[in-house]
């Protein structure tokens, strides 16, 4: 979603796709570049479905550019080039005169401090406060200070490009990649959390990606300094972005740590399906949709989506705060144990077949078809599939298959699956022909790659000794 202002009409408008039209001259706009943008927007505005003229507080500070401080020196810092402009100030690469290293310096709007007397003092006690958190998965802040007219922070500088990027590029995430991430944002959260410090403007936008792919969350506690505007229990002034703010934020309730995880999950969504849960063309539908509406099934939007991941996806999207991981701590428990528990089954079969011996396999969507040799040069395929029964997702199933299920081998067959210790023999309906399969299920939370080795292994053997003692040919 984004502000426009159509260049014909000058109609302010909100839209969600790309590109949008001006709802009152139907002229194309293209959004210049963001996905989702931090609004300050009052609650007059909010109720007003009419007309809406929630500009951007970089829009409402466009005059207030900075650009003109590249090649200049503030300070200890020689100004390089521009690296982001947001609603508190913008972003410059610059270089420390004295270590010599390069930084990344943000420079606080001056017409921003000079409207709020407040503002300058909460900006250092918080800066302070971000300062004293040190995580990987954080911006590291290494000053903060003052030169003439400008409030500066200078944070380490991080070359790479932000998740929102990476997502805009990507069209979506794996489910593997997306969750070790959400994982990585929820343990910087932590970390904030723990130091008392609650985020609220956590988005893909707000992370930056260093080159090895590691998360690090930016613009830490901005957002609350410009909320706390009047320190009453209901604020006066909303702040945020507006689809990744939990449904209490606005009913009122101050932002906590379980509204960073509400946050954290509007960005899992946004990873995995490239999509946001909720979108509507004006921020009172957009509101009504977040706080009343449940999200749309992400497994329908991404059908290999494991069911561990969707659950744990829609505990942090729940609309009541109690529901939710209660802070980042929590959130990041949450998803590492996702993460452990869907091992990615491709990186289970490489434990248990690469290296040594090797055995060949393709993958058909979620089937890993296994081509295994066996001894007399005999040969047998074993397929390895999540199973697609709706109360057994969990489970991985092996089958191989034996040969038709001929009436006359029924009794032998029965007998066969008597002295089978683990698993068993099946008629399975394939292609419209009846046959015998040797099937074995694991639980895909707890299985290791040796026991999908030996079993692979066995359910071959079985199935090859099945067919070449009912038809002694090797057709499977
Ligand atoms: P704002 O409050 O203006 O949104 P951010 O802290 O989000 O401020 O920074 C705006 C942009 O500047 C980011 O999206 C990113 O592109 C760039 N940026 C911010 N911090 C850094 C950093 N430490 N290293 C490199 N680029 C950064
Ligand atoms: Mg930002």
């Amino acid at each position: 979603m984004h502000i426009h202002e159509c260049p014909t009409c000058r109609f302010p408008f909100v839209a969600t796709i790309d590109p949008a039209r001006c709802p009152q001259c139907g002229t194309e706009v293209s959004p210049p570049g963001a996905l989702a943008e931090t609004l300050l927007f009052d609650k007059a505005e909010l109720a007003d479905d009419s007309v809406h003229d929630g500009r951007s507080q970089g829009d409402k500070l466009a005059a207030n550019d900075l650009s003109h401080l590249v090649g200049q020196d503030i300070d200890v810092y020689h100004i390089d080039t521009l690296l982001g402009r947001g609603g508190m100030g913008c972003v410059f690469r610059a270089i420390h005169r004295d270590l010599h290293r390069p930084c990344a310096l943000k420079i606080l709007l001056p017409g921003l401090a000079d409207e709020d007397a407040d503002y300058v003092s909460r900006f250092q006690n918080e800066g302070r406060a971000a300062a004293a958190l040190v995580h990987p998965n954080v911006v590291t802040i290494h000053a903060i200070g003052q030169a003439t007219d400008y409030h500066f922070l200078e944070m380490e500088f991080l070359p790479g490009r932000s998740l929102q990027q990476a997502i805009q590029a990507e069209g979506r995430l794996t489910p593997i990649r997306a969750t070790a991430l959400a994982a990585r944002m929820a343990e910087g959260l932590g970390a904030a959390h723990r130091a008392e410090i609650v985020h609220q403007d956590l988005k893909p936008d707000n992370v930056l990606l260093t080159h090895q792919g590691i998360p690090k969350i930016v613009d830490f506690g901005l957002a609350k300094r410009v909320r706390s505007r009047s320190a009453t229990a209901l604020p006066e002034c909303l702040c945020g972005t507006p689809h990744f703010m939990a449904p209490e934020l606005f009913q009122g309730s101050p932002a906590t740590p379980a509204s960073d995880v509400y946050a954290l999950g509007v960005t899992y969504y946004l990873m995995l399906t490239g999509e946001f849960p909720f979108s509507a063309p004006t921020i009172p539908k957009l509101m009504y949709a977040i706080t009343s509406q449940s999200a749309p099934s992400v497994r329908a939007r991404v059908p290999e989506l494991p069911l561990e991941m969707a659950e744990c996806l829609g505990v942090m999207l729940d609309k009541t705060p109690s529901n939710r991981p209660t802070d980042g701590t929590m959130a990041a428990q949450l998803l590492n144990a996702v993460l452990g528990q869907v091992r990615d089954v491709e990186s289970l079969l490489n434990d248990a077949f690469g290296g040594g011996k090797p055995v060949a396999w393709t993958r058909s969507g979620e089937q890993y078809r296994l081509d295994i040799a066996l001894p007399k040069g005999r040969r047998q395929i074993v397929y390895i599939e999540p199973s697609t029964h709706a109360a057994a997702e969990r489970l991985l199933v092996m089958s191989s298959i034996c040969c038709d299920a001929e009436p006359a081998y029924y009794e032998h067959a029965l007998r066969l699956n008597a002295e089978m210790l683990h698993g068993g023999l099946a008629i399975k309906d394939i292609d419209g022909a009846k046959k015998f399969v040797v099937l074995d299920t694991y639980p895909r939370s707890t299985v290791d790659a040796e026991e999908v080795r030996r079993s692979v292994l066995e359910v071959a053997h079985r199935a090859d000794a099945v067919e070449q003692l009912l038809t002694g040919l090797d057709r499977h």
